[in-house]
């Protein structure tokens, strides 16, 4: 495996695969990778003939007070997993390399897939992510691009992104990868206390609770309420509880297939997940 830390090196390492007409395979990390982020590179392995991974912690999708600074970077423990899994190229830039020491002045807000939800609380945060992905898009030139639905508000948001924008590439989502007690993994998951890590499966758990509920027929708003209740009393501050369609439009009650969002905070740690439910007739 290459690793590569600049713009320059990178289309150096990859100008021979694309003259011959290679399909480049691309996944965007922050780094510090666990299974999930491999799950995403094992299926880039599989579509792809190259695979790049990035690793990039991307300061303008954090908001002020967010954990910008404290992120985990684990480099060397990640280009080992990623040499194990069978990356070709670790794209590993600087802050410097990929915003340079000037103003960067373009926006990109991807409107109403990006409000709502994590977008209601981390104000900026999907138009961060946007402008990177767009970039990183750019450099990399992939034809398949990778994202965990463990973040399906964020893989939404770049499939419209892509969409609208006419982005050569195909965007594929990858179902979440969990701990054997349920909990989706996470790079946020090591700022975890022991007691909080015992907790933190309580998520999945509600969720899977209310998945049963929903299809005993109960009603969608004390689903809702039910989930709220059983997390806080587990010692959660639930920042959102909502039920959305797959393409994130509000719904009322359980009559398709829907998703139900958790962002909770158990002590400092902000945790997110989600669970797909089916609808049938
Ligand atoms: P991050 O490093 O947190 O920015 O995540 C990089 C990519 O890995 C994103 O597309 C995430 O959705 C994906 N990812 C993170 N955790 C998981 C997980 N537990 N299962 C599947 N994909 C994940």
């Amino acid at each position: 495996m290459k690793t590569e830390t600049t713009i320059q090196g990178l289309s150096a390492s990859l100008n021979p695969a694309r003259a011959a007409r290679k399909i480049i395979g691309f996944v965007p990390t922050m780094g510090n990778l666990h299974e999930g982020h491999l799950s995403l590179v094992r299926e880039a392995r599989k579509l792809c003939d190259v695979v790049v991974v990035s690793i990039f912690v991307n300061p303008i999708q954090f908001g002020p007070g967010e954990d910008f600074d404290n992120y985990p970077r684990t480099l060397e423990q990640d280009s080992h997993l990623l040499a194990e899994v069978g990356c070709d190229i670790l794209f590993a830039p600087s802050v410097e390399q990929m915003y340079g020491n000037r103003p960067n002045l373009t926006s990109i807000s991807v409107g109403e897939v990006s409000s709502g939800l994590c977008g209601a609380q981390r104000q900026g945060h999907f138009d961060g992510v946007a402008v990177v992905v767009t970039k990183l898009f750019n450099i990399v030139q992939p034809g398949f691009a990778f994202f965990g639905q463990k973040d399906y508000q964020q893989l939404m948001v770049i499939r419209q992104l892509v969409r609208d924008l006419n982005m050569p590439v195909e965007v594929i989502g990858v179902p979440i990868s969990r701990a054997e007690d349920g909990l989706a993994l996470s790079s946020r998951n090591g700022y975890l206390s022991d007691a909080e890590r015992q907790t933190a499966p309580e998520i999945y758990g509600t969720l899977k609770t209310a998945e049963e509920h929903l299809h005993q027929g109960q009603a969608l708003q004390d689903v809702l309420a039910q989930i709220r209740t059983s997390l806080t009393d587990a010692g959660f501050v639930v920042d959102y509880i909502e039920a959305r369609n797959p393409k994130l439009q509000m719904v009322d009650r359980f009559d398709q297939d829907l998703v139900l969002f958790v962002a909770a905070k158990l002590g400092k740690t902000r945790l997110i997940d989600n669970l797909q439910v089916k609808y049938s007739a």
